[in-house]
């Protein structure tokens, strides 16, 4: 942040009086820009035995296999995010959304929750952010193709989960950067 959002003046970076860490703060109207992370809303759309993945037509990881998931945006409930995101990335439609992985990402400030859900109907379709969509039984699962450490763990727990059909809140945090190479065409 080089500017103000408020007024376009210059900022600076001090710890506001009461505060205990260094903020970005206008030179002009004195406003203190706060950055916290950023959610990461998603679902685990399942179908009888298989998995719905959607293998990525964006940077990070494009040509890797993911589950739809995105950025929330304003105004709008955990649960509807990750049904929309799964509408946009899948033309999916999904129910009976239950909480299932909740990933602190502190290296890059973000929290990932996955929702495992109900897959309604088969006429699912890439949207612009997918190059595919297709079911995956968990013995077809591309595991090294997956996007994402935080997407693998939630599959891993959901066919161990599976087995007797209790599936607990997982909490899983991630400090590192993965070392998968960013795009499919340089692995
Ligand atoms: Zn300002």
């Amino acid at each position: 942040m080089k500017f103000c959002s408020s007024c376009g003046a210059n900022i600076r970076i001090e710890v506001p009086a009461g505060d205990n860490r260094p903020r970005h703060v206008c030179n002009s109207c004195e406003e203190v820009h706060y950055s916290n992370p950023k959610i990461i809303a998603g679902c685990l759309p399942v179908f009888e035995d298989k998995v719905l993945l959607c293998k990525r037509a964006i940077e990070p990881r494009i040509g890797y296999w993911t589950l739809p998931a995105g950025f929330m945006e304003n105004n709008e409930s955990t649960e509807q995010a990750a049904s929309r995101e799964t509408l946009e990335e899948a033309n999916a439609r999904v129910s009976s959304l239950q909480l299932y992985s909740l990933t602190s990402m502190t290296h890059i400030s973000h929290v990932q929750m996955i929702y495992l859900a109900q897959l309604d109907d088969l006429d699912f379709f890439p949207g612009e952010e997918s190059l595919e969509v297709e079911l995956f039984t968990e013995a077809n699962i591309p595991w090294e193709d997956i996007a994402f450490q935080s997407i693998t763990n939630a599959l891993r727990c959901y066919f161990e989960d599976r087995q007797n059909q209790q599936f607990p809140l997982r909490h899983f945090e991630i400090n590192t950067p993965s070392k998968r190479p960013l795009n499919k065409a340089s692995a």
